[in-house]
């Protein structure tokens, strides 16, 4: 199969997109600690939901009935709402599934946009999700947010790496994926949870920003 909006050919048991960082399988937990009281905005959020849905959604292009395990969304709190939502567009990202991932990405945003505060981990998602659906400056905005916020966290260089790599500026993608090096052992012995939540997406990094380097000392910068 192959990523629907970078390309990149993804092997059948790939858990992320290598090339845009997308995540694969759906397995990212809840990962909200806040607490929020469930179901307070939950009803609204859950109608806006479904009133973007009828309005958007030519009859066309409605997922079949069958691609929607129809979670009780009733009972989740808005934050699990947007969690839900981001797995779903990554798990049909993943699967080649691009008109239903299309579907349900501006839900996902809409969802994470109508949260009252957002934690980097949720500033990951939505650059994720602005990424796969193409939209670099946002998603560079998304990774200077959380810089803002945490200087060294390594979302902010997977990110930025991400959206500059997009807009064609590689030597700004070299400067990321570098930075990322420079402060990743020291920010992997702090244990953030987000960091165990997207273990596999840290280590893919990695491996990218390592094999980035070394293509750079080979050509000699
Ligand atoms: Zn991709
Ligand atoms: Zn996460």
């Amino acid at each position: 199969m192959n990523c629907h909006s970078c390309g990149a050919p993804l092997a059948a048991t790939a858990r992320f997109c290598h090339k845009c960082g997308a995540q694969v399988g759906g397995t990212h937990t809840s990962g909200w600690r806040a607490g929020l009281p469930w179901g307070v905005a939950g009803a609204a959020v859950g109608a806006l939901i479904t009133l973007i849905a009828l309005r958007t959604a030519p009859r066309s292009r409605l997922p079949a009935p069958s691609m929607l395990p129809a979670p009780d969304i009733s009972q989740m709190s808005p934050e699990e709402r947007a969690t839900r939502l981001y797995n779903r567009v990554m798990t049909l990202h993943t699967q080649g599934k691009a008109d239903s991932a299309e579907f349900f990405l501006p839900m996902a945003l809409q969802a994470y946009a109508m949260l009252p505060a957002l934690d980097v981990d949720a500033r990951y998602h939505i650059g994720v999700l602005d990424l796969t659906s193409g939209n670099a400056a946002a998603a560079l905005a998304q990774a200077d947010t959380i810089r803002r916020a945490v200087p060294t966290h390594l979302f902010a260089f997977m990110l930025r790496a991400r959206g500059l790599e997009l807009e064609r500026d590689t030597a700004g993608a070299r400067r990321a994926y570098r930075d990322f090096l420079t402060h990743e052992a020291a920010e992997r012995t702090r244990q953030r949870p987000e960091y165990g939540e997207h273990a596999e997406n840290l280590d893919a990094f990695h491996r990218q920003a390592t094999a980035a380097a070394a293509a750079k000392a080979t050509r000699g910068g």
